[in-house]
């Protein structure tokens, strides 16, 4: 093992001045003094005379860049993308947090670096809210960290609850500047969310507060992209004509420009345009749920089946000795009724038991009525089936789940 000399550098301050002078070694080696214009890391830490502030903070700056890039670049789905971001690039500055003094409007401007770079990848939208990104998810935000708060919390939460003499001390002596803790801060930026009326109307709407209703948020397994989109819908931070009328004042009429009946609000697109629900609706979305619930239940049930979901085309009729499925069948019965037709109807032979399974997507608004819609069209059916199947017992199972993700708390159970 060596000693690593020419590594090593030698500072020697006389009264608070440089004086040179090197080291000669026996081996006629010589430790050099340091060049107090480059200076010397030591810890991570560029210093001389001084901590080199200026040099650390462009040299964080460009490696934190440089890192939040290299993740965006990664194929990791988006709840990783953020996980990444928070563990290696904020790491960068969590570490030197109370030794380079950073100004707030220094941290404020690699904040905005960082959600142009989110932006550049589809993961956050240019319109979208600020204060939304750094909740945790469970809130329905996104988790990313926040640079000025890393800083300017951290470092006075580490120091506020510690028992060491010196350390209290430094509080006493304004050493450390007086921060919030995370909590507070967070509930700051939800509250300014909160306020915010066009960014926060979905949420007021929706009473964003069960998470099992949104589930898929807190997996995050979802595509970067998607996820980006799907939240500048919640927000409303898609510029819809109606907005681009509204509030942007474009000279441009604020009507759908595919069937011009309605204005083009973000819940118009998504759920209410009638030159959409044929295809994109239902053929796009609705059955493709519909399809996921034939797959899982052929799957169960050692019915025939592929693969993958996304391969499954279901039969109209696929059954065995104790199991039948019929897929978007209308059912014959002895009087005439306006719904018999439902998605998917699964008889259990053994058990004489069916599920009657209709799926609909409406605006996330409209849950509990798209729930109770599908309950009263259906129940009339119910009554001809138990009565010409000879069945003990008979459900219906609304699978609701809104056009912006929620899903109804019955579905989920
Ligand atoms: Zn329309």
């Amino acid at each position: 093992m060596e000693f690593g000399i020419k590594k090593c550098r030698v500072l020697v301050m006389k009264k608070g001045r440089h004086h040179k002078s090197g080291i000669e070694l026996a081996s006629e080696d010589k430790i050099k003094e340091i060049d107090l214009e480059e200076g010397y890391k030591y810890l991570g830490v560029l210093e001389a005379d001084s901590i080199k502030e200026k040099i650390m903070k462009e040299n964080v700056r460009k490696e934190y860049i440089r890192w939040v890039k290299e993740i965006q670049r990664s194929k990791l789905n988006r709840r990783n993308t953020i996980s990444a971001i928070n563990a290696r690039a904020v790491s960068i500055i969590r570490y030197i947090a109370g030794t380079v003094g950073w100004k707030t409007d220094e941290l404020q401007s690699l904040d905005r670096r960082t959600r142009k770079l989110l932006t550049t990848y589809n993961m956050f939208q240019s319109k979208g809210d600020v204060d939304r990104l750094y909740q945790q998810r469970s809130e329905g935000g996104r988790k990313k960290e926040d640079c000025v708060l890393i800083e300017k919390s951290c470092l006075y939460c580490y120091v506020s609850v510690s028992e060491e003499l010196l350390l209290k001390e430094s509080l006493n002596e304004s050493v450390v500047a007086v921060g919030h803790d995370k909590e507070t801060v967070l509930t700051i930026r939800k509250s300014k969310f909160l306020e915010k009326k066009l960014h926060s109307v979905f949420f007021k709407a929706i009473e964003f507060r069960d998470v099992k209703r949104y589930e898929w948020l807190r997996k995050g397994d979802w595509k970067k992209a998607a996820e980006g989109t799907l939240m500048a819908g919640q927000e409303q931070a898609i510029r819809t004509r109606s907005i681009q009328h509204r509030i942007d004042r474009v000279d441009i009429p604020p009507n759908c420009r595919i069937c011009d009946e309605r204005e083009e609000t973000v819940a118009h697109i998504v759920s209410e345009c009638g030159k959409l629900a044929q295809k994109q609706y239902k053929q796009w979305r609705q059955d493709n749920v519909a399809q996921t619930i034939h797959w899982q239940l052929c799957k169960d049930n050692s019915l025939e089946h592929n693969e993958q979901w996304y391969d499954h085309r279901p039969k109209a009729i696929v059954e065995n000795e104790s199991f039948k499925l019929l897929w978007d069948m209308r059912i014959q019965t002895d009087r005439e009724l306006a719904y018999n037709n439902p998605d998917i109807i699964a008889f259990n032979k053994d058990k004489r038991t069916c599920l009657i399974i209709d799926v609909t997507c409406p605006f996330d608004y409209r849950l509990p009525e798209g729930e109770r819609e599908k309950i009263d069209c259906y129940d009339e059916l119910k009554r001809e089936l138990k009565r010409i199947w000879n069945c003990r017992e008979i459900k219906i199972v609304p699978i609701v789940i809104g056009a912006f993700g929620t899903i109804s708390t019955r579905s989920h159970s």
